[in-house]
């Protein structure tokens, strides 16, 4: 991918202002083609390697592209070959963030097992921090969120502008449905968490997910002990 210009903040507030509109009704295909265009190098896709739906459909438009994993420490195994996999059959090139802090140094510093006292503590140090690092050199970054997925996601815009990162969010599959995911994944044998296939409903740390029941909201299994949904990282403002 070729480097565009780099965007002043205004600017990109009124391009994700103007395309959240414009691109209500695209492809996904066509929302991630106008990130592209519009951001070249300094766009990036972030994956939880659930699946690689969403990595597969952008390096079909942009061979090459920059996908961040968060290595926390804390990922099953599954998780890791799906990372493994996407590295060696996808045209991508595959960033595995890590915290500051080792599982290790941080039950030093904070006490063992955060995860069960502060949650949001952990979260922050393992997930946020070093996705903000991650992205300090891209002014757009793609999630696969997608409305449906739980009530608290029902409001993905296809793209928005967080102000508090400076940062453009794309969301190319916010629109689909899980039988939209299904289908790309048998149409292009896409690599899928083998945890999905064993009663997770979403895919995430060891310490914080549990396997959902026939009917639960996908993501019922997080964080089961707590008001928790959501990791901090879709909460920039
Ligand atoms: S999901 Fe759990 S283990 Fe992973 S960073 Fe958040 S609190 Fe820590």
């Amino acid at each position: 991918m070729s480097a565009t210009r780099q965007y002043p903040r205004k600017e990109m507030a009124d391009l994700a202002a103007r395309a959240s509109v414009e691109l209500e009704e695209a492809s996904a295909e066509e929302i991630v083609r106008w990130a592209v265009d519009t951001f070249g190098a300094r766009f990036c896709v972030t994956s939880s390697m659930a699946d690689a739906v969403l990595t597969h459909l952008v390096s079909r438009v942009a061979p090459g592209v920059d996908v961040v994993f968060l290595d926390t420490g804390l990922h099953f195994n599954e998780t890791l070959e799906v990372r493994d996999e996407v590295r060696r059959t996808l045209p991508v090139r595959v960033l595995s963030v890590r915290p500051e802090l080792t599982v290790g140094q941080q039950d030093g510093i904070y006490g063992p097992r955060m995860f069960h006292r502060d949650p949001d503590q952990c979260c922050h140090i393992r997930k946020v921090e070093p996705l903000e690092r991650a992205l300090h050199g891209y002014d757009a970054w793609a999630t696969g969120l997608r409305r449906d997925e739980s009530p608290s996601r029902a409001f993905t815009e296809v793209v928005s502008y967080e102000r508090s990162r400076g940062k453009v969010k794309v969301a190319p599959l916010a629109r689909w449905s899980t039988q939209d995911v299904d289908d790309y994944i048998a149409r292009y044998d896409i690599p899928v968490n083998q945890l999905l296939n064993d009663g997770y409903g979403s895919v995430g740390c060891w310490p914080c997910i549990r396997r959902t029941g026939r009917g639960e909201d996908p993501r019922a299994g997080r964080w089961a002990m707590f008001d928790k949904t959501e990791c901090g990282l879709h909460s920039a403002a």
